[in-house]
């Protein structure tokens, strides 16, 4: 146990965050908490052109949603503030000038335009590699191409200017990943990249490192496609002389489709009409909608718990992990270097464990709230009993409602397949003498429900099975559903004897 283990989330609010972001956050957030270390979220805003309205509120919410509460970020703040990039602004150009000074670093001078040439040629050449790198630079507009006094004299008469790193040419960089193992490079596979841009803001791969430095980050926990950056980052704690400090890196494995073939995207999930952001978004420019798994209807801890599985496993088969659980279990070793499929499946099974091991009354709670959108009235404790009934047939919350509208609602239509082959004449005969029985009882407890219509039943020598659907129909509308005896018991006996009495007037007998 160390209490010096620092981790950070260093999301990029560039719209909403990904289920495979959320699932990095919880890693972080795990091993964290697993060692007594402190969880950081750093929000990484450094590119305004890719900024979206309302996306850091969205990770905010989503990761509060679930329950992952950051030790330091950009709201309760800490000791290695500020958490937001924009905020750092200042911090990052010094970096870059130690790199020039140091001759790791150059000024490069290009426009887009010869950019765009030197790929054309290369291109022509059949050069596979058509990067600003050790080769190319060499015929480039940079500081080291011109002399000392043109690069002063273009820095000086306001030229637009970027600050590149000076990649080696030959070099093997290496470098321990907890994950993937001993993991090595080479230099002439990388390019010179832009460190400080045009406008002077850093670019993500400088800000990353110098505020990973600063921010006393110990272990870099990601998602994969982060891997290639690695090496550059390498170098930059190399060359800045912060060799001693770098972090431990650990690149998480991919999330991938349920079929297994290629990275879980966001149109998978709208052409399969699953969700695969948290919370529902709204794209504020264009009001497309993404669904999330809160409105489906689940559970924040059945998310949690089908996340920490996705990539990581206990050794055993033990799949029913609470937050608390997994902190305790959890361990970057198990985590999986393979992808992990996502299984939608699964979530539901999930979601549907969860649901079941709530209290009634926070079933009942749930099912409130579901009214509630639909303005619909009900007390707590008929919410309860419903939910009850309800529990074992719903794999997502908002079916608390959905699935059993009619006890809010008289059926305005019947199951046509069930009134064909069971609305009888007989089942007719049976009902009406039950709405007259049942008007003078003054139990209508399920049992008592039922015992009435087995004593009118006997008296007509009918067995119950000749009228349990039709009963259901008339009274739901279905042809299935939970227990009826309660359900008819929770409906009243008056609404029981009207909807009957509809049933009869709308339903042809056969
Ligand atoms: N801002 C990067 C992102 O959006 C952070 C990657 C990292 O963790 O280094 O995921």
């Amino acid at each position: 146990m160390s209490d010096n283990i620092r981790v950070r989330f260093a999301p990029s609010p560039t719209g909403p965050l990904h289920i495979g972001g959320l699932r990095t956050a919880l890693f972080n957030y795990l091993f964290a908490k697993s060692q007594g270390g402190t969880f950081i979220l750093r929000v990484e805003d450094t590119d305004q052109n890719r900024f979206v309205q309302g996306a850091e509120d969205y990770i905010k919410n989503a990761l509060a949603w679930v329950g992952i509460t950051p030790d330091e970020d950009p709201w309760i703040g800490g000791d290695f503030g500020p958490y937001r990039q924009s905020e750092r602004k200042g911090m990052y150009a010094q970096y870059a000038q130690k790199l020039l000074d140091s001759g790791n670093a150059y000024y490069a001078f290009d426009s887009s335009e010869e950019l765009d040439t030197m790929r054309e040629n290369l291109k022509a050449q059949n050069v596979a590699n058509q990067q600003y790198n050790a080769l190319t630079r060499q015929s480039m507009t940079n500081s080291l191409t011109l002399s000392e006094a043109e690069t002063k004299e273009r820095i000086d008469s306001g030229k637009p200017y970027v600050i590149r790193f000076k990649m080696p040419q030959k070099e093997e960089i290496r470098f321990k990943d907890t994950i993937r193992g001993h993991v090595r490079f080479h230099s002439h596979t990388l390019d010179d990249k832009v460190l400080l841009k045009s406008d002077g803001m850093p670019t993500y791969h400088l800000a990353n490192v110098v505020d990973d430095y600063l921010m006393k980050i110990t272990h870099v926990i990601r998602g994969e496609e982060w891997l290639p950056s690695a090496p550059l980052h390498v170098m930059l704690y190399k060359t800045l002389g912060w060799e001693d400090s770098m972090p431990q890196f650990a690149h998480l494995p991919l999330i991938l489709k349920p079929t297994g073939k290629g990275k879980l995207s966001k149109r998978d999930g709208a052409k399969h009409g699953y969700s695969v952001f948290p919370l529902e978004w709204k794209d504020p420019e264009t009001g497309e909608i993404s669904t999330g798994f809160r409105e489906d209807g689940y559970l924040p801890e059945a998310l949690i718990n089908f996340l920490a599985l996705l990539g990581w496993n206990p050794g055993d088969e033990r799949e029913i992990f609470s937050m608390e659980e997994l902190v305790k279990t959890f361990s970057m070793e198990r985590v999986n270097n393979s992808g992990a499929k996502f299984d939608v499946d699964k979530s539901k099974w999930y979601n549907q464990h969860y649901l079941k091991a709530k209290s009634p009354e926070e079933l009942g709670e749930m099912l409130l709230e579901e009214l509630k959108k639909d303005k619909v009235d009900c007390t707590l404790e008929k919410a309860t009993q419903i939910a009850e009934l309800m529990r074992e047939r719903i794999t997502f919350s908002n079916e608390l409602y959905e699935n059993a509208k009619y006890f809010f609602h008289a059926p305005t239509e019947y199951d046509a397949k069930v009134a064909k082959k069971k609305w009888t004449q007989e089942a007719v005969n049976i009902f009406e003498q039950y709405i007259s029985e049942i008007e003078s009882a003054s139990d209508f407890s399920a049992e008592n429900a039922k015992a009435i219509l087995e004593k009118v039943l006997e008296k007509n020598e009918v067995g119950l099975g000749r009228v349990m659907q039709a009963l259901r129909l008339a009274t739901t509308g279905e042809g299935g559903g939970p227990d009826l005896m309660p359900t008819l018991s929770i409906l009243g006996k008056e609404e029981v004897a009207k909807r009957i009495r509809t049933a009869i007037e709308k339903l042809e007998a056969k």
